[in-house]
């Protein structure tokens, strides 16, 4: 049998004493009443930003999908394997979560290289592709910033792509009619893993603001 990192086995024997093996009956719980999130997520796979984690989070608060730089694409054709769409759908539909969240962060990898891609789409690779989705918001900033040094290029593009993501998620019909009918609300989150805030986009002045 291949091996598993100690670190992980590790890990597991801990979690397992602290929520198996004592009166902590919380899993139990959780069992028998099966799983209501309010808030789902979307995240980066970055492993440096779990939102459980940096929320605080327990298991059974957050319905969280992570793909890489927690983009949400458009309503489109059902041909292909929309994983994304997929788990927003049943979040929404099913599970009827009150809050969407799509939680950016600072220094994220897949926006640093879109953006010194200059917006060249690398047809022969996957994350290109996927990246493609946040390409309105590359061009958006090199037009509205063009002479800023790389740091600031990519702050703003983590920042714009969460803004196009929100919009993307209006583009479902099972997005737009909750929101409108005032039962389900979106939110864009931004992590700031150097300084270590967390920033709302604020719609009233159209800044990321610390909360
Ligand atoms: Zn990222």
């Amino acid at each position: 049998m291949s091996q598993i990192p100690q670190k992980l086995i590790s890990g597991f024997q801990r979690f397992r004493k602290q929520h198996f093996e004592s009166n902590d009956n919380f899993y139990q719980q959780l069992v028998t009443s099966g799983q209501t999130p309010k808030t789902l997520v979307v995240a980066c796979c970055d492993s440096r930003v779990d939102p459980a984690l940096v929320l605080d989070c327990e298991p059974g608060d957050l319905f969280v999908i992570r793909n890489v730089a927690n983009l949400v694409p458009p309503a489109e054709g059902r041909a292909g394997h929309h994983g994304t769409t997929a788990a927003i759908e049943y979040g929404v539909r099913t599970l009827a979560v009150q809050h969407i969240i799509v939680f950016g962060h600072a220094r994220c990898g897949g926006i640093n290289a879109l953006v010194r891609s200059g917006g060249e789409s690398q047809t022969d690779s996957f994350i290109g592709d996927w990246m493609g989705l946040a390409e309105a918001a590359r061009a958006s900033v090199m037009r509205d910033m063009p002479d800023a040094p790389l740091e600031e290029l990519s702050r703003a593009c983590e920042q714009r792509a969460i803004l196009g993501s929100l919009k993307n998620l209006m583009t479902f019909s099972w997005v737009k009619e909750p929101v409108e009918q005032g039962k389900l609300t979106l939110h864009g989150l931004y992590f700031d893993i150097e300084q270590g805030q967390l920033l709302q986009f604020n719609e009233k002045t159209q800044r990321f603001e610390a909360l």
